[in-house]
Protein backbone atom coordinates (compact mmCIF):
# COMPACT_ATOMS: atom_id res chain seq x y z
CA UNK A 1 0.00 0.00 0.00
CA UNK A 2 1.50 3.67 -1.14
CA UNK A 3 1.72 5.79 1.95
CA UNK A 4 4.02 8.94 2.45
CA UNK A 5 5.65 10.05 5.78
CA UNK A 6 4.64 13.64 6.24
CA UNK A 7 7.02 15.38 8.43
CA UNK A 8 7.63 19.11 9.27
CA UNK A 9 9.51 21.17 11.91
CA UNK A 10 12.23 18.63 13.42
CA UNK A 11 14.27 21.54 14.49
CA UNK A 12 18.00 19.75 14.69
CA UNK A 13 16.45 17.50 17.26
CA UNK A 14 17.51 14.14 15.97
CA UNK A 15 16.93 12.09 18.29
CA UNK A 16 12.84 13.08 17.70
CA UNK A 17 13.55 12.37 14.23
CA UNK A 18 14.89 8.62 14.43
CA UNK A 19 12.33 7.71 16.48
CA UNK A 20 9.56 9.30 13.88
CA UNK A 21 11.24 7.68 11.09
CA UNK A 22 11.40 4.02 13.37
CA UNK A 23 8.00 4.19 14.04
CA UNK A 24 6.46 5.27 10.62
CA UNK A 25 8.49 1.92 9.35
CA UNK A 26 8.23 1.34 5.45
CA UNK A 27 7.08 4.26 3.63
CA UNK A 28 7.15 5.04 -0.24
CA UNK A 29 7.62 8.36 -0.27
CA UNK A 30 8.71 11.36 2.30
CA UNK A 31 7.76 14.78 2.23
CA UNK A 32 8.98 16.89 4.46
CA UNK A 33 7.49 20.80 4.99
CA UNK A 34 10.61 21.97 6.11
CA UNK A 35 12.62 23.86 9.07
CA UNK A 36 15.04 20.75 9.80
CA UNK A 37 17.51 22.97 11.70
CA UNK A 38 16.71 25.89 14.47
CA UNK A 39 16.54 25.61 18.32
CA UNK A 40 18.17 22.03 19.15
CA UNK A 41 21.36 20.49 19.07
CA UNK A 42 21.95 18.10 15.78
CA UNK A 43 21.58 20.44 12.76
CA UNK A 44 24.17 18.50 10.82
CA UNK A 45 23.14 15.33 11.69
CA UNK A 46 19.22 15.98 11.16
CA UNK A 47 20.19 17.65 7.37
CA UNK A 48 22.02 14.45 6.58
CA UNK A 49 19.39 12.24 7.73
CA UNK A 50 17.03 13.65 6.01
CA UNK A 51 19.00 13.81 2.64
CA UNK A 52 19.81 10.15 2.97
CA UNK A 53 15.71 9.43 2.78
CA UNK A 54 14.96 8.23 -0.79
CA UNK A 55 11.75 9.68 -2.92
CA UNK A 56 12.40 12.80 -0.33
CA UNK A 57 9.93 16.16 -1.43
CA UNK A 58 11.61 18.67 1.00
CA UNK A 59 10.24 22.35 1.41
CA UNK A 60 12.37 25.62 3.48
CA UNK A 61 11.29 27.06 6.38
CA UNK A 62 11.86 30.11 8.16
CA UNK A 63 14.85 29.21 10.40
CA UNK A 64 16.10 27.31 7.66
CA UNK A 65 16.45 30.45 5.27
CA UNK A 66 18.23 31.94 8.73
CA UNK A 67 20.97 29.35 9.00
CA UNK A 68 21.93 30.04 5.77
CA UNK A 69 22.28 33.48 6.38
CA UNK A 70 19.65 34.54 4.24
CA UNK A 71 17.49 36.69 6.42
CA UNK A 72 18.48 39.00 8.89
CA UNK A 73 18.22 37.27 12.23
CA UNK A 74 16.14 40.40 13.85
CA UNK A 75 12.93 38.72 12.70
CA UNK A 76 13.83 35.78 15.47
CA UNK A 77 13.62 36.56 19.10
CA UNK A 78 16.86 36.39 21.17
CA UNK A 79 17.33 32.87 22.19
CA UNK A 80 16.25 31.90 18.86
CA UNK A 81 18.70 34.17 17.16
CA UNK A 82 21.31 32.68 19.77
CA UNK A 83 20.63 28.91 18.53
CA UNK A 84 20.73 30.22 14.45
CA UNK A 85 24.19 31.75 15.15
CA UNK A 86 24.94 28.64 16.71
CA UNK A 87 23.95 26.43 13.41
CA UNK A 88 25.22 28.55 10.95
CA UNK A 89 28.41 27.91 12.80
CA UNK A 90 27.93 24.28 12.83
CA UNK A 91 26.14 23.55 9.23
CA UNK A 92 28.55 22.26 7.04
CA UNK A 93 28.80 23.49 3.75
CA UNK A 94 27.48 20.47 1.66
CA UNK A 95 24.83 20.63 4.34
CA UNK A 96 24.20 24.53 3.71
CA UNK A 97 23.75 23.61 0.21
CA UNK A 98 21.17 20.91 0.52
CA UNK A 99 19.08 23.35 2.31
CA UNK A 100 19.58 25.56 -0.27
CA UNK A 101 18.18 23.51 -2.77
CA UNK A 102 14.97 22.90 -1.05
CA UNK A 103 11.77 24.51 -2.32
CA UNK A 104 10.95 27.99 -1.26
CA UNK A 105 7.45 28.09 -3.04
CA UNK A 106 4.56 25.62 -3.10
CA UNK A 107 5.63 22.30 -4.77
CA UNK A 108 2.49 20.24 -5.82
CA UNK A 109 3.06 16.27 -5.48
CA UNK A 110 -0.51 14.77 -7.13
CA UNK A 111 -3.30 16.24 -4.74
CA UNK A 112 -1.31 17.92 -2.49
CA UNK A 113 -0.04 21.63 -2.25
CA UNK A 114 3.51 21.30 -0.16
CA UNK A 115 4.71 24.25 2.10
CA UNK A 116 6.11 24.95 5.27
CA UNK A 117 4.08 28.28 6.06
CA UNK A 118 1.03 28.99 3.84
CA UNK A 119 0.56 28.77 0.32
CA UNK A 120 0.10 32.25 0.06
CA UNK A 121 3.42 33.17 1.97
CA UNK A 122 5.01 29.84 1.66
CA UNK A 123 7.94 30.61 4.04
CA UNK A 124 6.47 33.33 6.70
CA UNK A 125 2.93 32.88 7.29
CA UNK A 126 1.46 30.72 10.23
CA UNK A 127 -1.98 28.58 9.86
CA UNK A 128 -3.68 28.91 13.03
CA UNK A 129 -6.76 29.92 13.02
CA UNK A 130 -10.25 29.15 10.06
CA UNK A 131 -9.77 32.90 9.58
CA UNK A 132 -6.40 32.94 7.89
CA UNK A 133 -7.01 29.29 6.25
CA UNK A 134 -9.93 30.60 4.52
CA UNK A 135 -7.75 33.74 3.21
CA UNK A 136 -5.01 30.79 1.79
CA UNK A 137 -8.24 29.12 0.16
CA UNK A 138 -7.58 29.85 -2.91
CA UNK A 139 -3.82 30.38 -3.25
CA UNK A 140 -3.93 26.77 -3.84
CA UNK A 141 -5.52 24.59 -6.64
CA UNK A 142 -5.17 20.96 -5.09
CA UNK A 143 -8.12 19.25 -3.10
CA UNK A 144 -5.63 19.76 -0.46
CA UNK A 145 -2.78 21.29 1.54
CA UNK A 146 -0.19 20.14 3.73
CA UNK A 147 1.56 23.13 6.24
CA UNK A 148 4.42 23.02 9.24
CA UNK A 149 5.78 26.12 10.60
CA UNK A 150 3.16 26.18 13.76
CA UNK A 151 4.04 23.07 15.42
CA UNK A 152 0.25 21.68 16.06
CA UNK A 153 -0.90 19.22 14.89
CA UNK A 154 -4.47 20.29 13.03
CA UNK A 155 -6.93 19.63 10.24
CA UNK A 156 -8.63 22.87 8.39
CA UNK A 157 -11.65 21.28 7.09
CA UNK A 158 -13.25 23.67 4.14
CA UNK A 159 -17.39 23.57 4.57
CA UNK A 160 -19.05 23.87 1.16
CA UNK A 161 -22.53 25.11 2.97
CA UNK A 162 -21.13 27.69 4.80
CA UNK A 163 -17.86 28.53 2.72
CA UNK A 164 -15.73 28.47 6.05
CA UNK A 165 -13.17 26.61 7.65
CA UNK A 166 -13.45 24.45 10.60
CA UNK A 167 -10.74 23.40 12.98
CA UNK A 168 -10.32 19.52 13.90
CA UNK A 169 -7.59 18.01 15.54
CA UNK A 170 -7.62 14.14 14.80
CA UNK A 171 -6.33 11.85 17.43
CA UNK A 172 -3.38 10.42 17.06
CA UNK A 173 -3.68 7.04 15.59
CA UNK A 174 -6.66 7.67 14.03
CA UNK A 175 -7.23 8.47 10.25
CA UNK A 176 -9.23 11.18 8.82
CA UNK A 177 -11.36 10.88 5.61
CA UNK A 178 -10.01 13.55 3.75
CA UNK A 179 -13.30 15.06 1.85
CA UNK A 180 -13.46 18.43 0.00
CA UNK A 181 -10.85 20.91 0.69
CA UNK A 182 -8.74 20.89 3.59
CA UNK A 183 -5.46 22.30 5.32
CA UNK A 184 -3.26 19.36 7.22
CA UNK A 185 -0.71 20.38 9.48
CA UNK A 186 1.77 16.45 10.88
CA UNK A 187 2.49 18.95 13.73
CA UNK A 188 6.25 19.24 14.48
CA UNK A 189 8.99 16.26 15.30
CA UNK A 190 11.25 17.81 17.40
CA UNK A 191 9.68 20.92 19.24
CA UNK A 192 5.42 20.63 19.60
CA UNK A 193 3.96 23.19 21.06
CA UNK A 194 0.77 21.31 22.09
CA UNK A 195 1.10 20.50 25.25
CA UNK A 196 2.03 17.23 24.34
CA UNK A 197 5.98 16.46 24.14
CA UNK A 198 6.21 13.30 21.80
CA UNK A 199 7.11 13.85 18.50
CA UNK A 200 4.44 14.26 16.01
CA UNK A 201 4.03 13.23 12.28
CA UNK A 202 1.84 12.09 10.05
CA UNK A 203 1.34 9.36 7.31
CA UNK A 204 -0.37 10.05 3.90
CA UNK A 205 -2.25 7.72 2.36
CA UNK A 206 -2.43 8.94 -1.08
CA UNK A 207 -4.99 6.01 -2.59
CA UNK A 208 -7.55 6.04 -0.18
CA UNK A 209 -7.64 9.67 0.80
CA UNK A 210 -7.10 9.27 4.36
CA UNK A 211 -4.33 11.67 6.87
CA UNK A 212 -3.16 9.73 9.79
CA UNK A 213 -1.76 11.86 12.56
CA UNK A 214 0.60 10.05 14.70
CA UNK A 215 2.93 10.51 17.98
CA UNK A 216 6.28 8.71 19.25
CA UNK A 217 8.02 9.25 22.35
CA UNK A 218 11.55 9.78 22.14
CA UNK A 219 14.52 10.33 24.81
CA UNK A 220 13.64 14.04 25.52
CA UNK A 221 16.27 13.75 28.05
CA UNK A 222 18.77 13.24 26.07
CA UNK A 223 18.35 16.16 23.69
CA UNK A 224 17.99 18.38 26.64
CA UNK A 225 21.42 17.39 27.73
CA UNK A 226 22.87 18.19 24.32
CA UNK A 227 21.57 21.32 23.97
CA UNK A 228 23.20 22.51 27.19
CA UNK A 229 26.23 20.74 26.21
CA UNK A 230 26.45 23.07 23.26
CA UNK A 231 25.69 26.08 25.24
CA UNK A 232 21.96 26.49 23.66
CA UNK A 233 19.74 28.39 25.73
CA UNK A 234 18.24 26.42 28.67
CA UNK A 235 14.57 27.67 27.44
CA UNK A 236 14.80 25.81 24.61
CA UNK A 237 15.67 22.51 26.52
CA UNK A 238 12.70 23.06 29.22
CA UNK A 239 10.00 23.33 26.47
CA UNK A 240 10.44 19.81 24.70
CA UNK A 241 9.06 17.86 28.55
CA UNK A 242 6.29 20.54 28.59
CA UNK A 243 5.85 20.44 24.65
CA UNK A 244 5.58 24.10 24.35
ZN1 LIG B 1 9.38 25.58 13.12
Amino acid sequence: MSQILVISDIHANLTALEAVLADAGKVSEVWCLGDIVGYGPDPNDCVERIRSLPKLTCQIGNHDVAAMGEMPLAAFNTEAKRSLLWQKEQLTPENMAFLRSCAREVTVRGEVSLVHGSPRDPIWEYVLNTLVARLNLNYFNTPWCFVGHSHFQAVFQYRQQDDDFTIEIPKPGTRYEMTDRAIFNPGSVGQPRDRDPRAAYAIYYPKTHLWEPRRVEYDVKAVQQRILAAGLPQRHADRLSGGW
